[in-house]
């Protein structure tokens, strides 16, 4: 571990440590930022009836939409001339909202960070290949310094070029990948179709976040590149990658949230009301640490649920694996769904890929429903090796592939409840990114 005492503090201290950072965030909030002012004087709450951590719920949430009508600088405790640093969110769902660090808070950034990767598996002395993005998004920066800080040797290769990705793999040998799973994958194939073993490059743990994933994608990637992978997961406003981290010895078990910084609540997406553990809603999180843009019950709109692991090495709650985001959950002829639950369909069926597209339409008051997914490139080998060339047009007419749709189409509908109709598509058909996050829903309705 980066930092045992924290890491394993006893429940007991953790929650006092966070009820002292909480009432002293409120009182800054309340004292240096007018939206706070205004917000709580005009709920009626105030400073002095917040004794712990337990009122937290009497607090109101912040949201994205506080933040880009305080765009700039709006949400800042410190005079501008005091930042250290200033990140945008990825803008993944709309404007980028701005995020901005004092020199403590980049010191605390790394510190998550560091824990993080040793969680992941990571040692002083590794080499890192960090293929996240650099740049305004948090994601290639902040890993970037916090390996440091744990003492490892940092390739700072950012997004993209997936040919020199591999190349620079293989020639400097590095121990540990940082990249979002959707382009782990990618560098898994390029390594295969390039016919390159694995024991030519010396990979032996991917940290995979920015995007949700799911344990098929975990196979593959693991399978692929010769390690073992585990998630991180972050989001600008409460500091970027590091808010929580799969500890690579208790792969499944949920993401240990660092909580002696951020505190995280799962409320009720409609109503707000906090949920107990194990229940699923949107993860809230209040920074108890954080100088230059503290946030209060800062609804991030990701769907999760959180818990405790008794059988864990850590005391910290753990997250489990981000389904969607609430605005993401589609409403399909009256029915909730998430896309990673096809998601998790597609993943039994070893002849298709993790690569996939929801297409939604409309045809009077009917929504219909079409599964993009490319057959797995094993398949597709194996067919061509009996000579059967996989195209558009030879899938629909492939006796196999045909049995599979209406497996699939079957699945889809005994588990989820919605007709749906799936079409096969050949290898890498689908849109991939170059180290940004993938769309798996194509709404045509609105
Ligand atoms: P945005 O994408 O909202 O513009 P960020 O770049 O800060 O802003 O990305 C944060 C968001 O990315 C999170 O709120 C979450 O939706 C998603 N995300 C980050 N890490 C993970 C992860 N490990 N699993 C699932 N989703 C993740």
């Amino acid at each position: 571990m980066f930092n045992k005492t924290i890491e394993t503090l006893e429940l007991d201290k953790l929650r006092k440590l966070q009820s002292e950072r909480l009432l002293s965030v409120v009182n800054t909030v309340y004292n240096k930022v007018p939206f706070y002012k205004n917000l709580f004087d005009k709920k009626g709450i105030k400073v002095s009836d917040i004794k712990s951590i337990n009122d937290i719920h009497k607090l109101p949430f912040t949201k994205k939409e506080d933040l880009r009508d305080q765009y700039p600088f709006g949400f800042l405790t410190v005079p501008e001339s005091k930042l250290a640093r200033i990140h945008c969110s990825s803008g993944t769902t709309g404007k980028p909202t701005v995020v901005a660090y004092t020199e403590k808070d980049l010191q605390l950034f790394s510190e998550v960070v560091a824990r993080s990767l040793t969680a992941a598996g990571a040692k002083p002395g590794m080499k890192i290949h960090n293929a996240y993005g650099y740049g305004l998004f948090t994601g290639g920066i902040g890993i970037h310094y916090g390996a440091e800080k744990l003492g490892m040797t940092v390739i700072p290769v950012s997004g993209g070029m997936t040919e020199r990705q591999i190349n620079l793999l293989r020639d400097f040998k590095s121990e540990v990948l940082c990249c979002t799973p959707s382009y782990a994958l990618t560098i898994a194939h390029e390594l295969k179709k390039r016919n390159i073993p694995l024991s030519e490059i010396n990979l032996k743990y991917a940290v995979l976040g920015a995007e949700p994933w799911t344990e098929a994608i975990r196979t593959e990637v693991e399978k692929g590149l010769g390690v073992t992978a585990t998630n991180i997961f972050g989001l600008s406003e409460i500091i970027g990658p590091g808010v929580s981290q799969e500890a690579y010895n208790e792969k499944g078990t949920g993401s240990y949230i660092w909580e002696d910084h951020f505190f995280p609540e799962v409320v009720d997406k409609n109503t707000g009301e906090p949920l107990p553990y194990g229940e699923e809603g949107v993860l809230v999180f209040t920074t108890l640490t954080k100088e230059a843009m503290p946030f209060i019950r800062y609804w991030t709109n990701d769907i999760c649920s959180i818990n405790y692991d008794k059988q864990g090495s850590r005391t910290h709650i753990k997250m489990s694996p981000i389904k969607g985001r609430a605005d993401e959950m589609l409403i399909i002829r009256g029915v909730n769904l998430f896309h990673t639950q096809v998601e998790e369909l597609i993943n039994d069926f070893s002849e298709l890929a993790p690569n996939y597209q929801l297409i939604i339409t409309r045809k009077g008051s009917m929504d219909n429903v079409e599964v993009k997914v490319e057959v797995s490139e094993n398949y597709y080998k194996e067919q061509r090796l009996n000579g059967d060339l996989l195209n558009t047009e030879t899938i629909q007419n492939n006796e196999n592939l045909t049995v599979l749709t209406k497996k699939l189409e079957k699945k889809i509908k005994n588990n989820i409840g919605i007709t749906m109709r799936v079409k096969l598509q050949s290898c890498h058909q689908i849109p991939k990114s170059e180290g940004g996050k993938l769309s798996r829903i194509v709404d045509l309705r609105k």
